[in-house]
């Protein structure tokens, strides 16, 4: 840029910047609302999570969020945070937040499989994108914009906010060397993952967190996924299990959600908006951070410090778990016109980045 042309875009940059300081106070505009600085509004708002009270990273997260929205906004948005059940039951977050009942829950989506099937993508997709890659699909491939479409039908506004990283594949009491070894299988695995069990001629059992300890033990069932070493170890699995297989044919990822209900948040001024946003974002940093260090430490424990065996599902256990996961996916894209977008956009995406990852990051990886 020559120096002529740098001053004129100095100049340009400076009158815009005056111009966009003179909206955001509604000065230019008799019709603007006063902000709220201005108007010393203050918000007291609810977030229920689907997590049972003080969970472990993704209960903290929510934690923090609060805790950030309300330093940032020196006090002027109060955020009280309700563990499942404390408030009201963990797998009504969705329905509460969006008839407005709360303002905000903390949750993942593929809950909400029974609103719309579609939306567990914004969760996880088997053998799909990792984290990154999943991030870089949210903000720079359109994803977010395809989440926030889908969740207006509900009145609500999805932000990232949490992320579990790549998960296991699930504690085992029987051994898996071939297909024929999931026929009749019993696993407590939801979502995408049971649908694919299911396929494969085993039953998917849906039993809520806390049940699932006592199932495993007594026989109930013969195999459970839960997330990953950290939360798994505090569940105790290890010591009920033989075998801990990986990686996780559903979850190459875990993502995390805020939502907020739309037309709540559509009121409020521009600088809380921003500060939700923000706030969010750091959470969603924050605990993948997090749980790639305790899972780090955790599976190091499990293979130093118990007799569980720790294996990777053969070959071709994994070709058929593939196989079954296309097929689930093909179902979910012919539901609709949205569905369709959603998931032809992320598999393009896919598509796309693999080439990328295949000469950066997977090279790294000694
Ligand atoms: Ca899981």
């Amino acid at each position: 840029m020559s120096s002529i042309n740098r001053k004129e875009f100095i100049k340009k940059s400076a009158a815009a910047m005056a111009g966009g300081i003179a909206l955001s106070y509604g000065c230019g505009n008799a019709e603007e609302k006063p902000s709220a600085a201005v108007s010393g509004k203050t918000y007291e708002w609810v977030l229920v999570t689907a997590w049972p009270p003080h969970f472990p990273i993704l209960g903290d997260a929510a934690e923090k969020f609060a805790k950030s929205v309300e330093v940032m906004s020196n006090r002027r948005m109060k955020i009280k945070v309700y563990g499942g059940g404390e408030l009201i039951p963990a797998l009504e977050t969705f329905d509460a937040v969006s008839q407005g009942m709360v303002q905000m829950g903390h949750s993942a989506s593929y809950y909400w499989a029974g609103k719309s099937p579609v939306a567990q993508i914004f969760t996880a997709v088997p053998f799909g994108m990792n984290t990154t890659q999943t991030y870089s699909w949210l903000y720079y491939g359109g994803g977010l914009d395809l989440w926030k479409e889908l969740y207006a039908k509900f009145n609500l506004v999805p932000f990232p906010a949490g992320n579990t990283g790549g998960q296991m594949g699930g504690w085992f009491n029987k051994e898996i060397n071939s297909v024929s070894d999931l026929k009749g299988l019993k696993m407590r695995i939801p979502g995408f993952g049971g649908n694919i069990i299911q396929k494969a001629g085993g039953s998917a059992i849906l039993s809520p967190g806390g049940e699932i300890y006592t199932n495993l033990e007594r026989g109930v069932i013969d195999a459970a996924e839960w997330i990953g070493p950290y939360h798994d170890w505090l569940m105790g699995f290890h010591k009920i299990s033989k075998y801990y297989y990986y990686p996780s044919f559903a979850e190459p990822t875990g993502m995390i959600e805020l939502i907020v209900n739309k037309s709540a948040y559509e009121s409020l001024p521009e600088d809380l908006k921003e500060i939700i946003l923000q706030a969010s974002s750091a959470v969603n940093n924050k605990s993948l951070a997090e749980f790639d260090a305790k899972n780090t430490e955790y599976l190091e424990k499990i293979k130093n410090e118990t007799r569980v065996q720790v294996r990777q599902f053969p070959e071709e256990v994994t070709a058929a778990f593939k196989h079954y996961a296309s097929e689930v996916l093909g179902e979910i894209r012919s539901k609709d016109e949205l569905s369709a977008r959603i998931l032809g956009s992320y598999s393009k995406f896919q598509e796309r980045i693999k080439f990328w990852a295949e000469i950066s990051d997977k090279l790294y990886y000694y």
